[in-house]
């Protein structure tokens, strides 16, 4: 049983100090990105990002050495902190032995990596298609519901990011859907959001039954025989980590038996080990039909994701092409890095660690702030995976102002600390294997911040 006080971390893995010619690098790195990178989800005149130059645990540093606690995982994705050892080797020996292959062949480092990714799955889960991340497996992902069942349309949250490619993108609900030729057939529902309830709900009680009667008039409306897929997160992660309430999961189960309808739960930033689970949807009573998932299943060492495939639907493709697959998907070093990271996540208890940080430090700490800051309208999440909501008006509930935000991040960074800022919320996503001190530490930096900077704009 893995004690807090004896974390996994790898820390020390990877010499920590300035790397290369120390400021100077830090200088030239930041000259040609601004330069010569086209940087994404950005205005580029306005972007002065922070310059990384390597990591070890749950930090990275930059040339000169000035190190900071990352308490951003890299975009909710270092599950298993940075420079695992173990991890790094598998990815070195395997480019000596063999770099590239076509997906068509047949491999034994593939095999594994399926093998390790079915062994967390629910019983009937028979096959993995390998992508390159987690838009390209929602991606084919609806593409398989859409060949299995014959009809077309999508339903998903209004409150969800499930990719930045065609109908990944259009499938999310929010500000960043970008309209294309494959908005076709989609559909969006309100999922539960108790804090900003668009049910008039007082309790999660109220909250679940009431969104499941949203979601299934809208089934019913648009025509249960036209939908092919219900596509959620387990938990809707840069949406606000909106842990849905008890029953909800299973509730929407029942919806898609009742029509037919393919579910396919997005476990891409929620799964391997962020919730203290490997899959989110564990804590939910909720057997789906299709898996996706990419950031934790390798902690990002090498692009991949992939769809976990329940066995009637890997059965439609026995003697049917499924017209999907990149040249890169399956690719080798994708591969040794799932079954290192999967062999080590297994090995040091990560997942186990990440529950207990969630419970026993993370969780009470955030909600300590949350009784001392008039800012913080809501603090929600578990594992390792927690949004502390940022508001004006802790009445009225009006979001902190994006100045006052970029204010918040400006100062968990001149203390160090690496945050992941996101509308009117700070996401509190430190690698699964942050220590209770580092945690300690991120939070005291955030209670200074949330002091100096939100309390003083309520
Ligand atoms: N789905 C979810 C839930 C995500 O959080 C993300 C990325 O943050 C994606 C899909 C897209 O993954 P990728 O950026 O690897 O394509």
């Amino acid at each position: 049983m893995t004690q807090l006080s004896d974390p996994p971390a790898t820390t020390g893995a990877v010499p920590r100090g300035p790397v290369g010619a120390g400021a100077d690098d830090d200088a030239r790195a930041l000259a040609l990105d601004r330069a010569h990178v086209f940087h994404s989800w950005s205005a580029q005149a306005q972007l002065s990002p922070l310059v990384v130059a390597g990591g070890s645990g749950s930090h990275v540093w930059d040339h000169a050495g000035r190190t900071y606690l990352d308490l951003s995982s890299q975009l909710v994705n270092t599950n298993i902190g940075h420079g695992h050892p173990a991890v790094v080797a598998a990815i070195q020996e395997q480019a000596a032995r063999l770099a590239t292959i076509a997906p068509a062949t047949a491999n034994l480092t593939r095999g594994l990596a399926a093998e390790r990714v079915l062994a967390h799955a629910p019983e009937g889960f028979t096959k993995v298609f390998f992508t390159n991340g987690g838009a390209d497996a929602n991606e084919n992902a609806i593409r398989m519901a859409r060949l299995h069942t014959g009809r077309d349309k999508v339903v998903s949250h209004y409150r969800s990011y499930h990719g930045n490619t065609g109908a990944a993108v259009v499938a999310t609900g929010d500000w960043r859907r970008v309209p294309n030729e494959y908005a076709r057939g989609h559909v969006h529902v309100f999922g539960p959001y108790l804090y900003r309830s668009e049910f008039w709900a007082t309790t999660p009680e109220q909250e679940c039954e009431r969104a499941l009667h949203h979601l299934e008039r809208v089934v019913q409306s648009e025509g249960p025989d036209s939908i092919a897929a219900i596509l959620l997160e387990s938990v809707p992660g840069t949406a606000g980590v909106l842990v849905p309430p008890p029953g909800y999961l299973a509730g929407v189960r029942a919806i898609a038996d009742r029509y037919g309808i393919v579910l396919v739960l997005d476990e891409v930033m929620a799964g391997f080990g962020r919730t203290g689970r490997w899959f989110a949807h564990e804590a939910h009573d909720v057997v789906c039909d299709l898996i996706t998932f990419a950031k934790g299943v390798n902690s990002g060492y090498v692009p991949a994701g992939g769809v976990a495939i329940s066995a009637p639907i890997a059965r439609t493709f026995d003697d049917r092409v499924f017209p999907g697959g990149l040249t890169y998907s399956g690719h080798p070093l994708a591969m040794a890095s799932i079954v290192a990271t999967i062999d080590a996540m297994e090995a040091e208890g990560v997942v186990e660690h990440a529950a207990a940080i969630g419970t026993d430090v993370l969780g009470p700490g955030l909600a300590d702030l949350a009784a001392r800051h008039p800012s913080v309208g809501e603090v929600r999440g578990t594992g390792v995976f927690w949004a502390v909501e940022l508001v004006a008006d802790p009445v009225a509930r009006t979001p902190l102002p994006p100045a006052v935000m970029a204010q918040v991040k400006a100062g968990m960074l001149a203390r160090d600390v690496l945050p992941f800022v996101q509308d009117n919320r700070v996401h509190v996503v430190p690698p699964c294997v942050v220590t209770p001190d580092e945690v300690r530490t991120g939070l005291a930096a955030l209670d200074e911040v949330l002091g100096e900077v939100a309390d003083a704009a309520v």
